[in-house]
């Protein structure tokens, strides 16, 4: 926790000295200087949402990615709890994506542990996605996440689907909260998606249909905290080329 600028801490809500909040953590090796663009000033110059960044204005951030988001004791808590297992399923992901040796016509992922604590894990999920959508749009979530024993998580509301990212990529996609519109001039609901290689997470508010990508791990949120169950995720194997919202691409070996 870094220097301060003064807000709305992103997960409980209260008036602040926000700490910079590493997105993802430093432990998954968030420590290098990054260059952030702004999605509407990259549709500006690319229309077609491709990443040519030239001539593109950017914050420069030498701490790595994040923003100031949380008041200190919120950073404090999340920090304590959840990013360490959420770290290491990044990490060993990546790990797994490096030695493996991708099978022709392979277009998913069997993942089996019983080394993560799912609910960790999941919180973790949410409180990437609080800081990454629009100020206070989930508060909502404040007792799930300040409570690391609370299974009181919103499933009628929102549902959370992984996918895996094989493919190394430099950037990161945050996307905020978006809707489709359909050519039949239907409306999704929100969704919001934060996409980095090894894993990309999306979030679907449950107030309209909507066609969903990845697996459902919605129901980790039940588990009890510092449970280790087998767990076992397919994740389909997916890349995402431009920073078009929704631009979520199968990938087959
Ligand atoms: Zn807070």
């Amino acid at each position: 926790m870094i220097a301060r600028e003064k807000g709305i801490c992103l997960i409980c809500g209260k008036e602040a000295d926000l700490t910079f909040e590493h997105i993802p953590p430093q432990a998954t090796g968030n420590t290098r200087k990054v260059l952030e663009y702004s999605g509407f000033n990259m549709l500006e110059c690319n229309s077609n949402g491709t990443l040519n960044t030239q001539g593109i204005r950017y914050k420069q951030n030498p701490r790595g990615a994040g923003s100031y988001a949380l008041c200190g004791d919120c950073n404090s808590y999340v920090g304590a709890k959840y990013v360490k297992t959420y770290s290491d399923f990044i990490n060993n992901t990546r790990d797994l994506f490096e030695s493996i040796k991708f099978e022709h016509g392979a277009n998913s992922i069997q993942v089996v542990t019983d080394k993560l604590n799912p609910l960790a894990f999941f919180k973790q999920c949410i409180s990437i996605f609080a800081c990454t959508t629009q100020e206070g749009s989930m508060l909502d979530c404040k007792e799930f996440l300040l409570d690391c024993n609370s299974t009181s998580f919103n499933k009628d509301k929102y549902r959370l689907r992984l996918v895996a990212i094989p493919k190394e990529t430099t950037y990161i996609k945050s996307t905020g909260w978006y809707r489709l519109i359909y050519d039949n001039g239907l409306c999704s609901g929100e969704i919001a998606e934060y996409m980095e290689y090894p894993i990309g997470m999306i979030l679907y508010k449950l107030d309209a249909p909507c066609q969903e990508i990845g697996v459902d791990i919605t129901n980790l949120s039940e588990l009890p905290y510092d449970s280790k169950p087998t767990i076992e995720l397919v994740l389909p194997y997916m890349e995402f080329p431009s920073i078009i919202p929704g631009d979520i691409r199968s990938v087959t070996y």
